[in-house]
């Protein structure tokens, strides 16, 4: 968490150079799926004040990455660690008096992320376990002897043959590709 705050707050303080505007950024967003309203945000500040992942971090500002987008930073935006900090609890989009859809705003601008493979590590060890295992997290083998050893069942089986069915079809291993390209 640390890092992430540490990143992200040194990137809001560059200075923005003009090159880095790209004025069609906001009208591909609202072509998207979830991102329609993104341009009626008048920045009341409601979203960020209700958020409770913004509560607890100085940098996670939903209201400023919408913000971002509308001006044209796209490449600020989708390079931003602080869009995966967002919890998808949807308070922002139940409170947002402009109905702007502010969680599936976020997951939109996360898909174009991980489209150009800007996706932490973390996210990217989680999707190579899920494809693996059909569990998020890899269990440790320690973890399992353990179990045994003080009677526990065994974990149930993942299913990660209609885990990888589902994600063949949304092309998702050659995004997992490219990830491994830019390594
Ligand atoms: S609550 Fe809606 S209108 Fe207000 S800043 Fe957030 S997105 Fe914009
Ligand atoms: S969905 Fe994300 S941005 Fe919206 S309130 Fe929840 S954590 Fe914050």
């Amino acid at each position: 968490m640390t890092e992430v705050t540490t990143k992200s707050a040194q990137q809001g303080k560059e200075p923005i150079r003009a090159s880095e505007f790209d004025p069609k950024f906001k009208y591909e967003l609202q072509k998207i799926h979830g991102a329609e309203n993104i341009l009626r945000c008048f920045q009341c500040g409601t979203c960020t004040s209700d958020c409770p992942i913004a509560r607890f971090s100085d940098t996670y500002r939903p209201r400023t990455l919408i913000h971002m987008a509308q001006l044209g930073l796209k490449d600020r935006v989708l390079n931003s660690d602080t869009l995966w900090l967002c919890a998808a609890c949807f308070t922002c989009t139940d409170r947002c008096p402009q109905d702007v859809e502010v969680a599936a705003v976020i997951r939109v601008f996360r898909n174009l992320a991980a489209e150009k493979g800007c996706i932490p590590q973390v996210f990217k060890d989680q999707a190579q376990s899920l494809i693996e295992t059909g569990y998020a997290y890899m269990i440790p083998e320690l973890r399992i002897k353990k179990r045994v050893s003080q009677g526990l069942p065994p974990l149930p089986k993942g299913n990660p043959e209609t885990i990888r069915k589902v994600l063949r079809g949304v092309k998702f291993f050659d995004r997992i590709q490219q990830w491994g390209d830019q390594k």
